[in-house]
């Protein structure tokens, strides 16, 4: 089976020179206070957009800066507004009401770059020349540049490129868990341990926890230093795996599916009477970054991503992916079964991430069927029948149930249970 894609995809990257100059103090200065003068105008006419603030636009005519610095501070209260919006809604009070860093953002075309260095406007033909260094310039080559953030102390650009999406040849399914990343398909499924990283972040939670000094304030930074500490930690382990994923879709011409997460902090609230630790582990587990990473790596490779909708997603973690039967969860104190799932149909345990999975890539693979040409009077299911196996396996219509599973090892995998059906090698070598 093959389809080709003829969309480009767009790479998108960001790069970071550090910077520190007094030349750029008294333009961040201003920019400060017009934010701070957007926002208080937002907050009179209860504004969260740009579009609402054009009478704000037009009233900064007076003020001797560029039009692209004006329309960057707009961009940044707005964007804070509709934060503090949200925050106020979920009932979370704001520590700082007004942003306290200076920055801002401009978009390409009112910025230049030349002769290895970089022009930043300050007034009409006045500009600020910035040396850039060697990495940067090599990076730049050849890409398309769109943005340019300006702070006290770095330069960062952002840039794109256009990158042909590789021919897809088959689908993954990314699945992840609080404790393992799960991607593959019918032909193949690999687990990446992710559960150094609860590990990390339950270890520190224990150490903030244990401060005793008396000042909140120097808790809160010691605290801070901590958790930073931990997420460069836990980064690099997803970063690993990511990387793994994308390498090993480009490898064998896959596309990624990524499920639907966006609500799942809602299952784990504190109003659902679950346990704080358990609540504590699922909720900092960074899903969203994952997702992500995966994202705007594959983009780079050319790698396409299937992001399912919340009714596509639905039931993926508990449906049998070879019969469309309801799995059923293991007796409580099971210890032989746990995180795996019953099909009574097909009468054999099913490793629930393994399943998901598998799910996933066939929703994701359904996708294609469904944007086929269809001959008159024929169903979609029959098409995807003809295809392959693309439609999703539906009650009534069993599938076969051989999953070869293949053990990512280097990144600490570490699942010794296998489930009953699973054949021992695969085609997927990491
Ligand atoms: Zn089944």
């Amino acid at each position: 089976m093959l389809w080709l894609s003829k969309i480009a995809l767009r790479a998108l990257k960001c790069l970071t020179q550090p910077f520190q100059n007094d030349s750029l103090v008294g333009l961040l200065r201003d920019c400060l206070a017009l934010t701070y003068n957007a926002m208080n105008y937002g907050e009179e006419m209860h504004i969260t957009n740009r579009k609402g603030m054009k009478m704000f636009y037009q009233s900064l005519r007076t003020v001797g800066l560029p039009s692209c610095y004006k329309a960057g501070v707009i961009t940044r209260a707005c964007a804070i507004l509709k934060s503090r919006e949200k925050s106020k809604k979920r009932g979370v009070e704001t520590f700082h009401p007004r942003p306290i860093r200076p920055m801002v953002c401009i978009i390409s075309g009112f910025f230049v770059t030349a002769m290895g260095r970089l022009f930043i406007p300050l007034k009409r033909d006045k500009y600020v020349d910035v040396q850039l260094n060697h990495h940067v310039l090599e990076t730049l080559q050849g890409k398309e540049l769109r943005s340019l953030t300006i702070t006290s102390v770095s330069l960062s650009i952002c840039y794109s490129e256009e990158i042909e999406s590789m021919p897809i040849k088959t689908v993954y399914g990314v699945d992840r868990n609080e404790k393992n990343l799960t991607f593959g398909n019918t032909d193949g499924v690999v687990q990446i341990g992710m559960s150094k990283a609860v590990k990390i972040r339950q270890t520190t939670r224990e150490i903030v926890g244990s401060f005793k000094r008396n000042d909140t304030r120097l808790r809160k930074k010691i605290a801070s230093k901590y958790w930073k500490r931990a997420s460069h930690r836990t980064d690099q382990m997803l970063h690993a795996a990511t990387n793994l994923i994308v390498d090993n879709a480009a490898k064998n011409g896959a596309a990624i599916t990524l499920e639907d997460l966006k609500d799942i902090r809602k299952m784990f609230q504190k109003a659902n009477r679950q346990g704080t630790d358990y609540r504590f582990r699922l909720n900092t587990w960074p899903y969203g970054k994952a997702g992500r990473m995966l994202e705007y790596k594959s983009a780079w490779k050319g790698v396409t991503t299937i992001q399912l909708t919340k009714s596509e997603t639905r039931g993926s973690s508990s449906v049998h992916h070879a019969c469309g039967e309801k799995l059923h969860k293991p007796e409580k104190g099971d210890a032989l079964h746990r995180r795996m799932l019953w099909c009574q149909a097909c009468r054999v345990w099913m490793d629930r991430d393994v399943n998901a999975a598998i799910v996933l890539s066939k929703r994701g693979l359904a996708r294609f069927a469904s944007s086929l040409p269809r001959p008159e009077g024929r169903s979609q299911r029959t098409i995807a029948g003809e295809e392959g196996p693309a439609g999703e396996a539906m009650k009534g219509n069993p599938m076969e149930t051989a999953i070869l599973r293949v053990d990512a090892s280097k990144l600490g995998l570490v699942r010794s249970r296998v489930p009953d059906r699973t054949l021992p090698s695969c085609g997927l070598h990491c």
